[in-house]
């Protein structure tokens, strides 16, 4: 078994994970590809920002070259420049918007000599306070004329030489006849400025060739701050994303940052792109950097999702796998666990069928099980010794009084099916030691049994019946002859008794007369003895007529009639209030209630009465009056409860039900005369009437007695009664 499962189990270990195996494998490898075309994304990406953005700037630098170009075409073209027309011809350059444009600057060379004649010559022509400042000496290039193109004053007068960048690209410049861009470098203008106003700075300049001869007049110069140039173009360009750095390569191999912009994000950048952009006559370079993230497409969670998510599914794919691969076999387990269950049971069930059985077969009781429908479901050897029919009846209840020949204990009344022990157990009631005659081939001269009935519950629910059966003829013939043998005892016991006690009350007599002529110890002894030998044959006569009356309750054929319960209980009250021994103060006080008539025997009843009225009156405190209550009540199904209730001495606790029991006096009624049979009368009688009788302690004091009879509209009910009897006798 355990190889058996060693191979499924392993399957599903292995199928699981195959499952998750894949599973993470294709998910990593979708999170990768998906992070790889990311990467390609944002690398295009940067590729299309760097372009704009070179194409940006060269476009500017373009016009800004073709702007300067012009305008110095157009200065050139003036027979005789003066500030005015300058002014004028350069007044267009407003509108153009040139980003990070200073001013637009005349320049002239001049050599040391000439100084002073160039001065005088740019006032003749407007530039009143035009006042040169040669710096070193030799060549000299000085700003004659200024247009500001960002509102601040052109400054004039400037000797350009002076600074390495600008004196370069004038004579690069004039050397080709091109525009030239010099080196980055701060403005002249700007040196007056709070050092974190200054910025890197580059000029370009465009010679001037005058008239047919295209001589030299000079220069003009258009400087640009790089910073503002950068902001203003790139903006444009919509390149805020990225960091920008414009680089120019400058004289002995160093690089110059023209300008600078940061991009807005704040990220780390993890791109970096670099474009060459030609600026008039030089190259410069820029460089982009930026935060792949921040680029559209460029990274997003979704890579991370895509697997995360992935994993997760595959782990629950594996869990599920492993649920339903190793369900079968977690059911066949269940199966075979719950099969060696049901064995188990189907043994142990098995062993005690048998030990029931075997319980059965050798207990000398019989015992027999009836289903729902009166049909015999088991019965023991016993059973069919007792009931003398080795097989079941076949047929309904109907038919068992004749298939076992069952009889009332008169051995000659057909026991009645309805109240047959079973059928009343298969009806929901209980029966208890119910006698009855067996009389059949087995049989022939009868046999006396005992059967009690209870209902049980058979399957599905369905009341069933089970019986006990005893064979109690031996002992009913032990008791018959015991019955006798007291009858005749008790009988025979009478008459002796009564000449014992003639010859004592002769002898008391005599001894009275003595009594008054002799007098002595021995005649008072004498006396005493007599007077004892009297009482005690009382004591005796009392017990042998109750031993008698205990005989007759029992055997005595029941003579039912309709019988006036009130006629009877007056007739006692009167006979024991009238008693001579009660003295006048103690006299019983007796109330009679309203008391229907009853279906009784009339001597047997009377008998009840008489012992419970008298005994009410008995187990009275001396000197003091019995008070006693005689009320019944009709009951609904006819039934009559008579109560007899006293103010007496009542009957201590626990020992209300004992009193019915033969010869059983109370703890606290021995000091009274009696001899403990009279209750016991009582209940014979009283369940001879199919009754019940019972003693409860009166609330206030004393003691209630209360019993039932049928009523006398219950005269039909006498085969009842007499099966009640059977039931109930003892
Ligand atoms: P007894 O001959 O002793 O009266 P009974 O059978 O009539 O015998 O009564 C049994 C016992 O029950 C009595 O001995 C007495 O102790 C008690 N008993 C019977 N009737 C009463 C009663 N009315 N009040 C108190 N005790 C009673």
């Amino acid at each position: 078994m355990s190889r058996r499962r060693g191979g499924p189990g392993r399957r599903a270990v292995a199928v699981s994970a195959l499952v998750a195996l894949v599973g993470c494998v294709v998910s990593l490898g979708v999170g990768a590809l998906l992070r790889r075309a990311e990467q390609t994304g944002g690398a295009r990406q940067m590729d299309r920002h760097t372009a704009a953005a070179a194409a940006a700037v060269q476009a500017e630098t373009r016009r800004y070259v073709d702007t300067l170009r012009t305008a110095a075409a157009a200065v050139g073209a003036q027979q005789e420049l003066t500030a005015t027309e300058y002014a004028t011809l350069t007044a267009p350059l407003h509108q153009l918007r040139l980003a990070g444009a200073t001013s637009i600057v005349l320049v002239v060379p001049a050599t040391d000599g000439e100084v002073s004649r160039v001065q005088r010559t740019w006032r003749d022509r407007g530039a009143t306070d035009l006042t040169l400042t040669p710096r070193g000496t030799g060549q000299h290039a000085f700003s004659v004329l200024a247009a500001s193109l960002n509102g601040g004053a052109g400054q004039t007068g400037l000797d350009l030489m002076q600074a390495a960048a600008p004196a370069a690209a004038l004579a690069e410049s004039r050397r080709s006849g091109q525009v030239a861009v010099s080196d980055t470098y701060q403005l002249l203008v700007d040196r007056d400025l709070a050092p974190e106003r200054r910025q890197n700075s580059f000029v370009l300049t465009a010679p001037i060739y005058q008239g047919v001869g295209q001589s030299f007049l000079g220069w003009l110069l258009l400087g640009i701050h790089g910073q503002d140039f950068m902001g203003g173009t790139l903006r444009a360009a919509g390149t805020e994303l990225a960091d920008l750095r414009l680089e120019a390569d400058e004289p002995g191999g160093r690089v110059v940052t023209v300008a600078a912009i940061h991009g807005t994000t704040g990220h780390r950048p993890d791109l970096q792109r670099a474009a060459t952009i030609p600026v008039a006559d030089s190259l410069w370079t820029l460089r982009l950097s930026a935060a792949r993230r921040d680029l559209p497409g460029g990274r997003t969670a979704l890579p991370a999702a895509v697997a995360g998510g992935g994993v997760c599914l595959t782990a629950l794919l594996t869990v599920l796998v492993w649920v339903l691969a190793t369900g079968r076999e977690r059911a066949q387990a269940r199966v075979e666990s719950a099969t060696a269950e049901l064995v188990a049971e189907q043994t142990e069930a098995g062993r005690q069928a048998r030990m029931v059985q075997a319980v059965l077969d050798s207990i000398s009781d019989g015992v027999a099980v009836v289903g729902p429908d009166g049909r015999f479901l088991m019965d023991n050897p016993a059973a069919r010794a007792i009931l003398g029919r080795a097989e079941a009846p076949a047929g309904e209840p109907e038919t068992w009084q004749q298939h076992f020949g069952l009889y009332l204990p008169d051995g000659v009344t057909p026991f009645p099916a309805e109240e047959l022990p079973l059928v009343r157990a298969l009806a929901g009631e209980s029966a208890d030691f119910v006698e009855m005659m067996v009389c059949n081939a087995t049989y022939p001269d009868g046999r006396v049994i005992s059967v009690s009935a209870r209902p049980i519950d058979t399957a599905r629910g369905r009341r069933g019946a089970v019986a006990v059966f005893h064979d109690i003829t031996e002992r009913k013939r032990v008791e018959t002859e015991l019955r006798g043998f007291a009858g005749v005892v008790a009988h025979d016991l009478k008459a002796p008794l009564t000449l014992v006690s003639a010859y004592a009350e002769l002898a008391t007599e005599a001894l009275d007369e003595l009594a008054g002529s002799v007098a002595g110890d021995a005649l008072d002894r004498a006396r005493r003895g007599t007077a004892k030998v009297l009482h005690g044959a009382g004591r005796m006569q009392r017990l042998i007529n109750e031993l008698l009356d205990y005989t007759a309750a029992r055997d005595a054929t029941l003579r039912l009639e309709r019988v006036s319960l009130r006629a009877l209980v007056d007739d006692v009250v009167i006979t024991r209030t009238d008693a001579p021994e009660h003295e006048p103060h103690s006299r019983p006080d007796v109330f009679v209630g309203p008391l229907p008539d009853v279906h009784a025997d009339p001597v047997l009843l009377r008998q009840v009465i008489d012992n419970l009225i008298g005994n009410a009156i008995k187990y009275t405190p001396p000197g003091q009056a019995a008070r006693i209550d005689v009320t019944a009540r009709t009951g609904e199904d006819g039934g009559v409860r008579v109560r007899i209730a006293d103010r007496g001495i009542g009957i201590p606790d626990g020992e209300h039900a004992a009193v019915f029991d033969s010869f059983h006096r109370a703890s606290n009624g021995t000091a009274h005369p009696g001899t403990g049979l009279g209750l016991a009368i009582c209940r014979r009688i009283v369940e001879r009437h199919g009754g019940h009788i019972d003693a409860s302690p009166n609330p206030g004091g004393g003691t209630i007695f209360s019993f039932t009879l049928p009523g006398a509209a219950g005269a039909g009910s006498e085969q009842v009664t007499r099966v009640r009897k059977t039931m109930t006798a003892d």
